[in-house]
């Protein structure tokens, strides 16, 4: 390690980083003594994935194996690599982190890179690789859609990543600025971080209560250039803070959220919307989508910027046009107060009410752990290679719940809870 690395860890609070690692085994994954546990990360974040390690350990955890990428690896294998490998991804490694899931490993993702490491590559070469990768991740991923095993994923405040949020700041400034930020919004600021957690739960509970109370058929947004209707898939269940794996145990999957969300109708969705923040999506930013469903199908996109990118995306496979998600965050949540765009969907997706085009979760369906996969899609849940949130609220979206015999409730009003 030189200096300049030296400096920029130094740029980190090693207490309230050190409290976020404990956030993330004894909240996020609430791993169980035994458990063994599966953990990504960037290079960059050794400082936090050692942190997590031996609270893993101490919580009882039977064994921890990391796997590590590098921005610099990753980069290299687009500038060097011949043309005909990116079709290829590493199925092995992929058919072994599902065999572990079976085998009840818990799962740990931190995000820490550059979010845009990839916007000056070769656009063809990144989206074969994506859908490579994506198919060889599929096995693994149905599980942790599933919500087969209890899983996590919270940031570290890599360089690169804040150099591309806060542009005309020093490298070390902003790096600190972006710790400060993770760890705000990760609720790791107080002295008692395990408390802070268990109200905030308590919180997103009652709003989940309120929302399964209603049965709402559909939810109506209006707002500049969006007159959605949103069907609710037959029942759905709303969820948000932590929830309960199959595996029995309650975990909070994402470190932040802010959001409560449930799995629309993937056939009955009508109207307009526009996204209302910036998608970053593997490396490419696409800015003001537009879009129009019938049926619940994306008939028409625009986008002011990496219009390309997304048609490709709506073109991956039939689901990818549907909607899998719904979620609704008040406008005032302390993200969205934040005024940062993160590029990052972690942090993104919990400043605003979003969608997510492409695969629902089966876990937001009334006895959603014993339905089949037929009996999803019959009650209108979708499927897909993808899921992609994207950001449609603000402070001017206005949300009617419609309840089966046609009547509505107000559900948002100017961007907050009604
Ligand atoms: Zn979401
Ligand atoms: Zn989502």
């Amino acid at each position: 390690m030189n200096t300049h690395q030296r400096n920029i860890q130094a740029s980190v609070d090693p207490v309230r980083l050190d409290r976020l690692a404990e956030v993330a085994v004894k909240v996020g994954l609430r791993l169980e003594r035994g458990q063994d546990l599966f953990l990504t990360a960037p290079v960059v974040a050794l400082p936090l994935v050692r942190r997590i390690v031996e609270h893993a350990y101490r919580a009882g955890a039977g064994l921890v194996t990391p796997i590590f990428s590098d921005e610099e690896i990753t980069l290299s294998r687009f500038r060097n690599a011949p043309e005909e490998s990116f079709d290829r991804a590493p199925g092995w490694l992929y058919d072994g982190v599902a065999k572990a899931f079976s085998a009840n490993t818990a799962r740990l993702a931190i995000v820490g890179d550059n979010p845009m490491l990839l916007s000056n590559e070769d656009a063809g070469k990144v989206a074969r690789a994506n859908k490579a990768n994506s198919v060889a991740y599929q096995p693994a991923l149905e599980k942790i859609a599933g919500f087969d095993i209890n899983w996590n994923i919270v940031a570290y405040p890599g360089a690169s990543w804040a150099r591309q949020v806060f542009p005309d700041d020093s490298e070390e400034v902003a790096v600190a600025k972006l710790a400060d930020a993770i760890f705000a919004a990760s609720r790791v600021d107080g002295d008692d971080p395990i408390g802070a957690w268990a109200a905030h739960n308590a919180a997103l509970k009652k709003r989940t209560e309120w929302l399964n109370g209603k049965r709402f058929k559909a939810l109506h947004y209006s707002g500049p250039g969006t007159d959605l209707t949103i069907g609710l898939a037959d029942g759905h269940e709303w969820q948000g803070g932590a929830s309960s794996a199959k595996n029995g145990i309650t975990c909070n999957p994402n470190i932040p959220t802010e959001e409560v969300f449930t799995t629309p109708h993937a056939r009955r969705v009508e109207g307009h919307v526009a996204s209302t923040k910036p998608l970053s999506y593997q490396g490419t930013l696409i800015d003001k989508i537009a879009v129009r469903f019938e049926e619940g199908r994306i008939v028409e996109a625009k986008a002011a910027r990496g219009e390309a990118v997304l048609a490709k995306v709506l073109d991956t496979d039939e689901g990818a046009r549907r909607l899998g998600e719904v979620a609704l965050v008040p406008h005032s949540s302390p993200i969205s107060a934040s005024g940062i765009l993160f590029f990052n969907t972690l942090f993104d997706e919990n400043a605003s009410c979003h969608i997510a085009l492409g695969q629902c979760y089966s876990k937001c369906f009334l006895g959603g752990a014993s339905l089949t996969p037929d009996e999803i899609a019959a009650q209108g849940g979708n499927k897909s290679l993808i899921h992609i949130d994207w950001m449609i609220g603000s402070d001017k979206i206005d949300i009617d719940g419609i309840a089966g015999d046609g009547s509505r409730i107000p559900v948002f009003r100017k961007g907050e809870w009604a």
